[in-house]
């Protein structure tokens, strides 16, 4: 992991497309009039575990709602993640609160926010989708629903995650550090208190976004995260939030978010992206777009935070942008299954 990630770094910014060997792969998308299907993106280096479960369901002709679901389900239980599910970063009370939502090529879409005690909120919101009229379950209802649903009530914060809370603490200070897990991997320090610092815990990142196009030609996307390590009790990011962090038009394209998500929240971003995409932006360039969108409202905010938005198109094309240098997407399709990608940055 060490290694890879230093090869990364060296590589060129946004043309870089690797294996996780560090071996070349394929550009960003499939060769002109073919659809490069199936195919998955996911957000960060971790994106590439959960991908590999996510084409188990693409390459045997599987939906694509299946394979994010699949896909997503691997941070989510992964004890050494603590920004998606099980192991969590809990909120500044001790609670770790997720937030999950899953969208098809229907238009059909569920989501839960600030449910505690599931391992898998993101088939809560899948069943939110599917049995019953609304879309969004939130707190003790969405547990209650559940728990209805025969999912177990577990305890989600490990000891380890405990221990990044208590010395939190200590300070007790609610600031988001740009790329955290960077700068205490690359052991620079930062003068705030680096939750991400912990033994045995060499890698961890953000929200997980998912988008996949199936073998039929159909999108759907899943996005995870236990938000913003420690914060308010009630605070709910993007992530939950549809046409915020997960946005899916079969039509078109689909498009997830990772970061800051009172930003993205701000500007509607994956919807904007997607949007952007009928109107002819690469996902790349739609990306892009989003991103500045931020930076016009909020230009002092934005250089001080990380927001990355990850984008796919009907024929198979993927993009990304972010704001800050750091981030990164996996992409699994016929030719490879383990490549990452670095994004282009504003800053
Ligand atoms: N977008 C997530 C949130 O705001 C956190 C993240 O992706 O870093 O809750």
């Amino acid at each position: 992991m060490n290694s890879r990630r230093n090869f990364l770094k060296t590589a060129a910014i946004g043309a870089a497309a690797l294996t996780a060997d560090g071996l070349p792969a394929m550009a960003a998308g499939p060769k002109k009039g073919k659809v490069n299907k199936p195919i998955v993106v996911s957000t960060w280096d971790f994106g590439v575990a959960a991908n590999k479960a996510a084409w188990q369901v693409l390459s045997k002709g599987g939906r694509a709602l299946d394979a994010v679901e699949a896909g997503v389900h691997v941070p989510e239980s992964d004890p050494d993640n603590h920004t998606v599910g099980y192991s969590g970063f809990p909120d500044r009370d001790g609670r770790v609160t997720l937030d999950a939502c899953i969208m098809d090529e229907l238009g059909n879409c569920g989501s839960v926010a600030a449910l505690e005690h599931i391992v898998h909120p993101i088939s809560v919101a899948r069943k939110v989708m599917e049995k019953t009229p609304h879309v969004m379950l939130v707190g003790e209802g969405a547990l209650q629903f559940a728990l209805e649903n025969g999912f177990r009530k577990e305890n989600l914060l490990t000891p380890e995650s405990e221990k990044a809370w208590k010395e939190w603490l200590k300070k007790a200070e609610y600031k988001p550090v740009i790329n955290i897990e960077n700068q205490s991997f690359e052991g620079k320090g930062t003068s705030a208190f680096n939750p991400l610092r912990l033994p045995g815990n060499a890698w961890n990142h953000d929200t997980i976004g998912m988008v996949a196009l199936d073998e039929a030609g159909n999108l759907s996307g899943a996005c995870t995260t236990s938000g913003m390590a420690f914060k308010m009790r009630g605070r709910v990011g993007d992530s939950p939030i549809i046409g915020a962090g997960l946005y899916v038009d079969n039509e078109v394209g689909a498009a997830t978010a990772t970061g800051v998500g009172e930003e993205v929240i701000r500007v509607v971003g994956s919807f904007l992206v997607v949007e952007l995409m009928r109107q002819g932006y690469s996902p790349e360039a739609a990306c892009k777009e989003a991103v500045m969108r931020i930076v016009k409202k909020k230009p002092a905010k934005a250089k001080e935070i990380q927001i990355g938005f990850l984008a796919l198109n009907k024929k198979g094309e993927h993009g990304a942008f972010c704001l800050q240098q750091g981030f990164t997407y996996a992409v699994a399709d016929k030719s490879t299954q383990d490549t990452i990608i670095k994004g282009k940055h504003y800053f």
